[in-house]
């Protein structure tokens, strides 16, 4: 039974393990994917970057060189802005001058009207001489609808160093939205690029009101900036979503690009998996130890039966004491002891006296329970634990007296015998008047040869003396 408890322990335990196991596996594998998705995001951004700061470096080149300034503006705008300016995404790519002016125009011959002297793409430029490539954070283009843009921008100088303005390309945030959306992550999932002084470039679910926050108090982005790349567990300061990050610095933009996937969604297949498998195993558990249980206590039920059963084969029903087959048994394992040992062994054979007198006057049930009271009287005056009493059969008993000699036989006989008499039951019947008995004991000696037929033939042939010398007394046989 216990048994049954500890098999069903272990199979749960078992379980657990694996199930625990494949928990692991699946953060793994949601770290790994994350850590590629981001890898993606980083190489498409970086090659995209590149292309433009070639693409500004270009106009750069040309606002240097007079012949190209000379020509006229549809000649001009061909030669300054190269394929790139036609570029998806790209909002327009400008030439301002040293107040912010736009001088000329990617989109027309007659540049549009407009001045970003505010700009930080501006005045980095105009206060910073080595700021070289800038990006900036997103804003509201002036110039296309205000449209979520940010601006890449380098300084343009005049051969004495001075300021002479900018050139500047503004990208359309939608670039990153539409390459955030293309990647899945879940439906709890988050894509980002942040600049590295902590402003929100994009962020995918898209929120018009978290571009351009700042976000470097965030736990989350300190995290961003301790190292070049890695991975961690954190609920985010923006919707409270706990969360896998997995996050790369650009090795030559002020970017980071982050790659999270919520643990709700990376678990979403395991924790079902785990359910079923797991109520699977802990119903088959309990179910288990219940039939253990059952057939534990049926076993037991059966045990307890049987034994029980081997007892009723064993006694005699009326009497309690021995039948007459576990008679056999005991005087031939007695007498086999007797003869090993070299011990002195006697036997009592007791004979109710007129007892079918008894029966004719008192009945049957009457009679019974004289036979019954009888037995109990010899069973309490035989007090050795290898004494024994047995039913012979009819109103005759038997008892086994191991290791006592003749005299010994006799005493318990006498003790036996009064005890009967002293019972006092009316016995119209007898010339005693009451429930009377005659016993026969005889004993074998270790010197004798013999058998236990011939003892008990001697005990009946002392009862008969005792019954013919006038009942309710004890006769001794005589030696061989
Ligand atoms: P005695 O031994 O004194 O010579 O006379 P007796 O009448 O006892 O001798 P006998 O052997 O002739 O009779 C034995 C009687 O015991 C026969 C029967 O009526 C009675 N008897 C035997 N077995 C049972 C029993 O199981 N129940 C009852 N009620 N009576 C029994
Ligand atoms: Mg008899
Ligand atoms: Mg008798």
């Amino acid at each position: 039974m216990y048994g049954g408890v500890i098999v069903a322990l272990v199979m749960i335990g078992l379980c657990a393990t694996v199930l625990y196991q494949g928990r692991v596996d699946a953060l793994d594998r949601a770290r790994e994917t994350s850590h590629n998705l981001a890898l993606i995001a980083q190489r498409d951004i970086e090659r995209n970057f590149e292309l433009y700061a070639l693409s500004l470096q270009a106009v750069v080149d040309g606002m240097s060189q007079p012949d190209v300034l000379a020509l006229p503006p549809h000649l001009r705008r061909e030669v300054l802005f190269d394929r790139a300016a036609t570029a998806k995404y790209l909002g327009s790519m400008l030439v301002l001058d040293a107040s912010g002016n736009i001088v000329i125009d990617s989109a027309s011959d007659i540049p549009r009207k407009g001045n970003f002297a505010d700009r930080s793409y501006f005045t980095i430029q105009r206060d910073r001489p080595n700021a070289g490539l800038y990006i900036s954070a997103p804003f509201k283009s002036r110039l296309r609808n205000g449209v979520p843009s940010i601006a890449l921008s380098r300084r343009l100088s005049h051969p004495d160093g001075s300021f002479a303005g900018i050139v500047l390309i503004a990208i359309n945030l939608e670039y990153f939205h539409n390459l955030f959306a293309g990647l899945s992550l879940g439906s709890h999932g988050s894509v980002a690029l942040i600049g590295k002084d902590g402003v929100m470039i994009m962020r995918q679910p898209y929120d018009v009101h978290i571009i351009g926050r700042d976000i470097s108090q965030a736990s989350t982005f300190r995290h961003f900036v301790s190292a070049p790349e890695g991975s961690f567990g954190e609920t985010a300061s923006i919707d409270g979503v706990r969360r896998l990050y997995s996050f790369k610095n650009f090795p030559d933009l002020p970017l980071i690009v982050m790659v999270a996937e919520a643990d709700q969604d990376i678990y979403a297949a395991w924790r079902e998996r785990a359910l079923t498998i797991g109520s699977l195993m802990v119903a088959f558990g309990l179910g288990f130890v219940a039939l253990s249980f059952v057939l534990g206590a049926q076993l037991r039920r059966r045990m307890r039966a049987e034994s029980e059963l081997e007892m009723l084969a064993r006694t005699d029903g009326l009497t309690g004491l021995h039948n007459r087959r576990t008679l056999g048994e005991i005087l031939e394992e007695e007498w086999r002891r007797a003869r090993r040992t070299r011990n002195v062994f006697s036997l009592l054979f007791v004979d109710i006296d007129r007892f079918k007198a008894y029966n004719d006057t008192y009945g049957h049930q009457a009679g019974d329970d004289a036979l019954a009271a009888v037995a109990r009287c010899i069973s309490e005056n035989i007090r050795r634990p290898a004494d024994s009493a047995a039913r012979y059969g009819g109103e005759e008993f038997i008892v086994v007296l191991p290791d006592t000699p003749p005299a010994g036989a006799s005493l318990i006989a006498e003790k036996i015998r009064l005890a009967i008499s002293e019972l006092g039951i009316e016995h119209a019947g007898s010339e005693y008047g009451r429930v009377t008995a005659s016993i026969g004991t005889a004993s074998w000696a270790p010197e004798q040869d013999g058998s236990v037929t011939a003892v008990i033939k001697a005990a009946d042939e002392a009862l008969y003396n005792a019954k013919a010398t006038g009942r309710n007394k004890v006769s001794r046989s005589r030696p061989a």
